[in-house]
C-alpha cells in the first residue's frame, strides 16, 4: 500500500503508478478527500519497497497483512470512518445507503406467469430488486435444476422474462451464475450477477463475473470463516470491480441430532464485516433458516444488526413452488416484514 502525501500532485501519483506497472504489478487507486492511497496487486516478492517509498510525493510504503486489503477500511481512505460505507448503485437503488434494500422473488424462475405474478406482488409489497434463479444449485441431480439446465434456448427465454419483469415493474433484476460459460449470456440480461454460496471459492468464476463491470452479489460459503469470505471477495475487487454486495446466508450447524434450521444464521458477521470493510452486507434469512416461520423474526434481527438489506424468497403461491417451498413466503408476508423493518431501521440505524 502506497500512501501519498496530502499535497502530492497528479504527476507524482501518475509517476508512482507507472513505476508500479514497470515491476509487473497492478495499481488500485483509492482517492480520498485528503489523500490518495495506491494498492499494489501482484506478487509480494516483486515489490521494491525502498524504491517506491523514495519516490516524490510518497508519504509511506506499507505492507498490509490483511488478505483483503483492497476492500478493507484500513486501505480505503474515503471510508475509514466507521459507519460510513461504499454505496453500490443499481439504477436508482442504493445498497449501503440510508435505507435498507429489499431483494425478493422466487427461488427459481418456473414460468413467465409465475415470475410476472410474483414480481408484480413483491413490487407492491415494497421490494426494490427482483431475484429469480435460472441455473439452480441443487443437492440432488434428480431435483429441478432450473430452466437454464434445459438448454440454451430455455435459458435465454427465462432470462428474457426476468428482464421484461424488471422493466415492467421497475426493478433491477438479479440471478445466479454457476459457471464461467454462463457469465456472458447472463450479463446481457441482468443488472446484478449473483455468486452462490457453493461457488464462493471459485476464483476463475469470480474473475469472469467481475470483468463484466456489473454489481456482484457475493454469498458466504456455509463453511467459510469471515476472513475467508472477505479474502475471496477481494478477488472481485482485484479485477477492478468494487461494486460488491456481500451476503450472509448461514453457516453449517454444529453438533449431532437435528439442528432444526437449514443453516445457522451468523448475524454477528454483519457488524464484524462492516468494521472490516466498507462494502455493504445484506442478509438472506430464507436459505439461512429454510423455514418460513422464521423469516419474519430473522429479518427483523438482521436489520437491527445493521444489515443493509435482505434477500427473501417469495412466491405468489408458496405451496406450488418447485424449489425451496418450505422457506417461501407470500407477498403479503413480505409486506409485513418490510413495513416492520423500515421502523426498526429508523430506530436502530440512528446509532
Ligand atoms: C440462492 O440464493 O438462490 C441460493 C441458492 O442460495 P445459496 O447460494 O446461498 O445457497
Ligand atoms: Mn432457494
Amino acid at each position: 500500500m502506497i500512501i501519498m502525501k496530502k499535497d502530492a500532485t497528479a504527476e507524482e501519483i501518475e509517476h508512482v503508478i507507472a513505476e508500479i506497472k514497470k515491476y509487473g504489478l497492478r495499481a488500485d487507486i483509492s482517492k480520498g478527500q485528503f489523500r490518495t492511497i495506491i494498492g499494489l496487486i501482484g506478487d509480494e516478492m516483486r515489490v521494491p519497497f525502498a524504491h517506491l517509498a523514495a519516490l516524490p510525493g510518497v508519504k509511506e510504503a506499507r505492507m498490509v497483512e490483511t488478505p483483503y486489503k483492497l476492500i478493507s477500511r484500513e486501505y480505503s481512505s474515503p471510508f475509514e470512518a466507521e459507519g460510513k460505507g461504499y454505496i453500490v448503485r443499481v439504477g436508482n437503488i442504493e445498497i449501503g445507503g440510508d435505507e435498507p434494500v429489499y431483494i425478493a422473488g422466487p427461488c427459481a424462475v418456473e414460468s413467465q406467469e409465475q415470475l410476472f405474478k410474483t414480481a408484480r406482488e413483491v413490487k407492491r409489497a415494497g421490494a426494490h430488486i427482483l431475484r429469480g434463479g435460472i441455473f439452480k444449485p441443487r443437492s440432488s441431480v434428480h431435483s429441478f435444476q432450473g430452466l437454464g439446465s434445459l438448454g440454451q434456448n430455455e435459458a435465454e427465454e427465462a432470462l428474457s422474462w426476468l428482464r421484461e419483469a424488471g422493466n415492467r415493474f421497475d426493478m433491477p433484476v438479479m440471478t445466479e451464475v454457476r459457471g464461467e460459460t454462463q457469465v456472458d449470456l447472463v450479463a446481457e440480461y441482468v443488472d446484478i450477477l449473483q455468486i452462490g454460496a457453493r461457488n464462493m471459492y471459485d476464483q476463475d468464476l469470480m474473475a469472469k463475473v467481475a470483468g463484466k463491470g456489473k454489481p456482484v452479489l457475493f454469498k458466504r460459503h456455509f463453511g467459510a470463516s469471515i476472513e475467508e469470505f472477505l479474502s475471496f471477495a477481494e478477488y472481485i475487487a482485484a479485477e477492478g470491480n468494487k461494486d460488491i454486495i456481500l451476503c450472509e446466508r448461514g453457516i453449517v450447524p454444529v453438533g449431532k441430532g437435528k439442528s432444526l434450521t437449514r443453516y445457522t444464521l451468523d448475524l454477528a458477521a454483519v457488524p464484524v464485516v462492516q468494521k472490516e470493510t466498507y462494502l455493504p452486507i445484506i442478509v438472506d434469512p430464507s436459505h439461512a433458516t429454510g423455514r418460513r416461520d422464521l423469516i419474519f423474526s430473522m429479518s427483523c434481527a438482521a436489520i437491527a444488526a445493521g444489515s443493509s438489506g435482505l434477500m427473501i424468497e417469495v412466491h405468489h403461491n408458496p405451496a406450488e413452488a418447485l424449489v425451496d417451498a418450505q422457506q417461501m413466503i407470500t407477498p403479503q408476508e413480505l409486506k409485513e416484514i418490510i413495513d416492520t423493518c423500515q421502523k426498526i431501521s429508523q430506530v436502530a440505524w440512528r446509532r
